[in-house]
């Protein structure tokens, strides 16, 4: 069976002592069986130190919003894998929309993160999604078959199911308006379709498929309990243990 992820995008959001505030109260909270779910957080890069010792002994997994491709050198402003494993993490977000949109990232782009991040050790949360325009003109379709097929280029089987996709209908995010869950289940069975031809049946059964986009506690149960759904990335709602802690839940396999 597949692991359901559940993982919070605090994007630019929460300083280093809101990060400890935060985490106390967050693990405080975690005090039931988590189960299949596996739980993810993502601060900005100056609080994942902060983060790593607080959730040290807890379930939840640390993992970075962006990296660069490279591995070192003189690439001002940028963060590489090896730092960020050094900081505890074991995720880290792959082409947000909000960096494709605001700061030019490119499928192909993406695809080099996606291998860096599998051959650094590691798990990419690797993000496509229409926008609003696209799916008005009817090519969500393709325009996320474009994306996927190029983030799994050279990607060898053995390592694709390392791969979180974040189906992330770009329309979705940070608007309050959420894919219903048939318009999320009808693209995540096509992406799953897709892996299947990209690899194989036993592959696309095993890769985990998160939805995000507008994902709070009134919609995650019935988002969650579609087929090809494993998983939430949540922005807005996961900045707040009220939040988050029932979208957590709501992936509770009963
Ligand atoms: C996100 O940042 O990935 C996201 C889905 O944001 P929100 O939940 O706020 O729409």
């Amino acid at each position: 069976m597949r692991p359901t992820i559940i993982a919070g995008n605090w994007k630019m959001f929460k300083d280093a002592h809101e990060t400890s505030a935060f985490i106390a109260s967050f693990t405080k909270a975690l005090t039931f069986e988590l189960k299949n779910v596996k739980v993810v957080v993502c601060p900005p890069f100056t609080s994942l130190a902060v983060a790593q010792p607080l959730l040290a002994g807890t379930p939840v997994a640390l993992g970075a919003q962006n990296m660069s491709p490279e591995d070192e050198g003189a690439f001002t402003g940028e963060i590489a894998p090896k730092m960020l494993k050094s900081v505890g993490c074991t995720y880290v977000i792959i082409g947000h929309s909000e960096r494709r949109q605001y700061f030019g990232e490119t499928n192909d782009g993406v695809n080099r993160k996606v291998r860096k991040a599998l051959a650094s050790g590691l798990l990419p949360i690797a993000c496509v999604g229409e926008t609003l325009e696209e799916r008005e003109k009817g090519v969500t379709d393709s325009v996320v078959s474009t994306q996927v097929k190029a983030l799994f280029k050279d990607v060898p089987e053995q390592d694709a199911t390392r791969v979180v996709i974040a189906y992330e209908p770009v329309w979705a995010i940070g608007t309050g308006k959420t894919a219903t869950p048939e318009q999320a289940q009808a693209v995540h069975a096509m992406i799953r379709g897709l892996v299947t031809s990209l690899y194989s049946s036993e592959t696309a059964g095993r890769i985990v498929i998160q939805y995000g986009g507008s994902v709070k506690p009134e919609n995650a149960v019935e988002l969650l309990g579609q087929p090809d759904i494993d998983g939430a990335l949540v922005g807005g709602a996961c900045l707040k243990v009220e939040s988050f802690i029932p979208i957590i839940r709501a992936g509770i396999a009963p």
